[in-house]
C-alpha cells in the first residue's frame, strides 16, 4: 500500500541529488507521482489539487532527516495529510447522546445498501451495545422494502415496527416514534425509501421526515464502487437534508476508495462506517489510516 507510493517517491529522489532541505523540484516532481496515485484511485481533480497544495506547503522546507530517504519523508508527509484529511487517526464514533427513543435516519439512494446498513447498525447496537433497538421502515415506493427490513430485523434479533398497510411515509415516523416512546426504545432506525436518482419528491420526502424525528443522525450510505457520482449524491443529501455521518458500503469490492476523501471534502461529515459484505456482520468502523494506504496504492 503505502510502500508502493513510497517505492515510487524514491526512485525520483534517487535520480536527485539530495540536499539539506526538500528542494522545490524534488517536491513538484514528487507530487506528480501523488496526483496521478490519487486519480488513479477516483479522487476528483479539485480534491487532487487542495491536496497536493497542503502536501508542497508542508514538504517545502521540511528538514531532510538522516534516517530516512527524501523519497520516503515526502510519503510519510503524504500520508499524514490524507489521514488527517479523512478525518484523523480515530475512528468517529454514532452519536447517540440524545434523550431516548434516539432516531437515527438512513438516507441515500436506492441500491446503496441503505436497508442492509439499517439491519447491520441495529444488530451492533444491540449485540455490542445492548440497545433496544427498533427498526422501521418508511420505503412506502418499493412493494418489498418494508416486508425486507422486517425479514433483516428478525435476522438481527431486533424488532420492527409493525406494517399497516396505506401509510405514507410521514405517518410512519411518527409512528415509529411513538412505539419507542411507548415501549421503551433506546433507538429507532428509520429506513427512508431511495430512489435511483436523486430528484427533488424524494428530498421533500427526507425533508418531512427529518422535521418530524429531529435525528440524532442522518447517515448517508453511499456505494464506495459508484466512484465520484457518490460524490455528487453526497452533496445533494447534504444540501437537502445536513449529513452528519457517512457509511461507505461496498469496501469488499476493488474500488481503492478515492471517493471516501471527496466525500469528506464536500460534506465536512465524517465517514463513521463502512459496509464490507452482504452479512450482516460486515460493519466495520472507518479507519482513515487504513482508506490512506488504500487510495495510494
Ligand atoms: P437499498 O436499496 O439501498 O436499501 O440497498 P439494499 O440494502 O437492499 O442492498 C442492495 C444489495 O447490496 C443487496 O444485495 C445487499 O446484500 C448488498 N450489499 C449491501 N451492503 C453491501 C456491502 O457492504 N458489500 C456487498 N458486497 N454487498 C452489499
Amino acid at each position: 500500500m503505502f510502500d508502493s507510493l513510497s517505492g515510487r517517491l524514491t526512485g525520483v529522489f534517487d535520480r536527485l541529488r539530495q540536499r539539506g532541505t526538500l528542494g522545490e523540484a524534488d517536491v513538484t516532481e514528487a507530487l506528480r507521482e501523488v496526483r496521478l496515485a490519487m486519480l488513479d484511485a477516483d479522487v476528483a481533480l479539485p480534491v487532487v489539487k487542495d491536496f497536493t497544495a497542503k502536501v508542497r506547503e508542508r514538504a517545502l522546507g521540511a528538514e531532510v532527516l538522516s534516517a530516512i530517504s527524501p523519497g520516503q519523508q515526502v510519503a510519510k508527509i503524504v500520508n499524514d495529510v490524507l489521514v488527517e484529511q479523512l478525518g484523523g487517526a480515530g475512528a468517529v464514533p454514532l452519536n447517540l447522546a440524545a434523550t431516548a427513543p434516539v432516531p437515527v435516519l438512513m438516507v441515500g439512494l436506492q441500491g446503496s445498501g441503505k436497508t442492509t446498513t439499517s439491519g447491520k447498525i441495529a444488530l451492533r447496537l444491540a449485540s455490542r451495545e445492548r440497545k433496544k433497538v427498533l427498526l422501521a421502515s418508511l420505503d412506502t415506493q418499493r412493494p418489498a422494502a418494508q416486508l425486507q427490513l422486517a425479514q433483516l430485523a428478525e435476522r438481527a434479533k431486533v424488532a420492527s415496527l409493525p406494517i399497516v398497510a396505506g401509510q405514507t411515509p410521514t405517518q410512519i415516523a411518527e409512528r415509529a416514534m411513538e412505539t419507542g416512546r411507548r415501549e421503551g426504545y433506546d433507538v429507532v432506525i428509520l429506513d427512508t425509501a431511495g430512489r435511483l436518482s436523486i430528484d427533488a419528491a424524494l428530498m421533500d420526502e427526507v425533508r418531512a421526515i427529518r422535521d418530524i424525528t429531529r435525528p440524532a443522525e442522518t447517515l448517508l450510505v453511499v456505494d464506495a464502487m459508484t466512484g465520484q457520482d457518490a460524490v455528487q449524491t453526497a452533496r445533494a443529501f447534504n444540501e437537502a437534508v445536513g449529513v452528519t455521518g457517512i457509511v461507505m458500503t461496498r469496501m469488499d469490492g476493488d474500488s481503492r476508495g478515492g471517493a471516501a476523501l471527496s466525500m469528506r471534502q464536500v460534506t465536512g461529515a465524517p465517514i463513521k462506517l463502512t459496509g464490507s459484505g452482504e452479512k450482516l456482520e460486515a460493519l466495520e468502523e472507518f479507519h482513515p489510516e487504513r482508506i490512506a494506504g488504500r487510495i495510494l496504492g
